[in-house]
């Protein structure tokens, strides 16, 4: 979603500063985050190229091709109050992507897409960064076209769908000890998405990034209560050094 680089920017440091200290006070595991820093500070920056790429071309293709037709029937929708606009988006490409990711575990071709995310031995905010160039252009679909497409979301909505999108991001990853009671009923939680990490076949569950809803009405859901401490995160095997920039670009 377009938004400010000064802007976004503030968002990422406050974020920074909020999950580096939770982590600090109430960590789940005892990790090394230092083990692969610099391979996860690389992929971010291809991770935020890709994202400001992306935007950029479908903004420039959408001023150019977008069908009056399909502006004009979604009028209704753009005059709804800016709280509703928001929400929706999201949920419309909170369940846009739980396909896309489900599909990603169900392809050979879109798996090379993903594995790089996968890659990740230990959770914490920093390395849900870890996305390969392909993946981050096929999440960046959803995420820029459903706002600005559907729900002309104006610059303020963006910035602030942003900054949930952006939370989401290091909510998902963080390695924190928490419990939010039944509001885990909607919302995914670090242990949950800890669980479609685990190297064996759990990570053909638990695909949502934002919402729980989606994993329980589809059969995709595991109690992450049920993960047993100390469970191995990753692909289940030894990354290979020559195959990691193929794994990069995600081909
Ligand atoms: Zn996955
Ligand atoms: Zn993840």
């Amino acid at each position: 979603m377009m938004l400010g680089i000064d802007n976004s920017v503030l968002v990422f440091a406050s974020l920074v500063l909020v999950f580096e200290t939770l982590e600090r006070v109430r960590p789940a595991r005892e990790i090394d985050r230092w083990k692969d820093l610099k391979i996860d500070v690389a992929s971010f920056a291809l991770a935020v190229a890709m994202n400001r790429a992306c935007d950029w071309m479908i903004s420039a293709w959408m001023q150019d091709n977008l069908p009056e037709r399909l502006v004009a029937s979604m009028a209704a929708v753009r005059e709804l109050p800016a709280g509703v606009k928001i929400l929706l988006a999201l949920v419309c490409a909170d369940f846009t992507i739980y396909w896309i990711h489900r599909a990603q575990h169900r392809f050979d071709t879109l798996w090379r897409t993903h594995a790089w995310h996968h890659s990740i031995e230990e959770m914490y905010w920093f390395a849900g960064f870890r996305t390969s160039f392909a993946h981050s252009f096929l999440y960046n679909i959803p995420q820029a076209t459903i706002p600005m497409l559907f729900f002309g979301l104006g610059t303020f909505e963006a910035s602030v769908a942003f900054a949930i999108g952006m939370v989401v991001q290091f909510w998902e990853h963080t390695n924190l000890r928490v419990d939010i009671g039944p509001l885990a009923y909607v919302f995914i939680t670090p242990q949950y998405h800890r669980v479609h990490h685990s190297a064996s076949e759990l990570c053909r569950t638990n695909y949502g990034a934002t919402f729980s809803v989606w994993d329980r009405a589809f059969k995709t859901f595991v109690d992450p209560r049920s993960l047993e401490a100390g469970t191995p995160l990753g692909l289940g095997e030894p990354l290979v050094r020559r195959r990691v920039p193929r794994m990069i670009v995600g081909v």
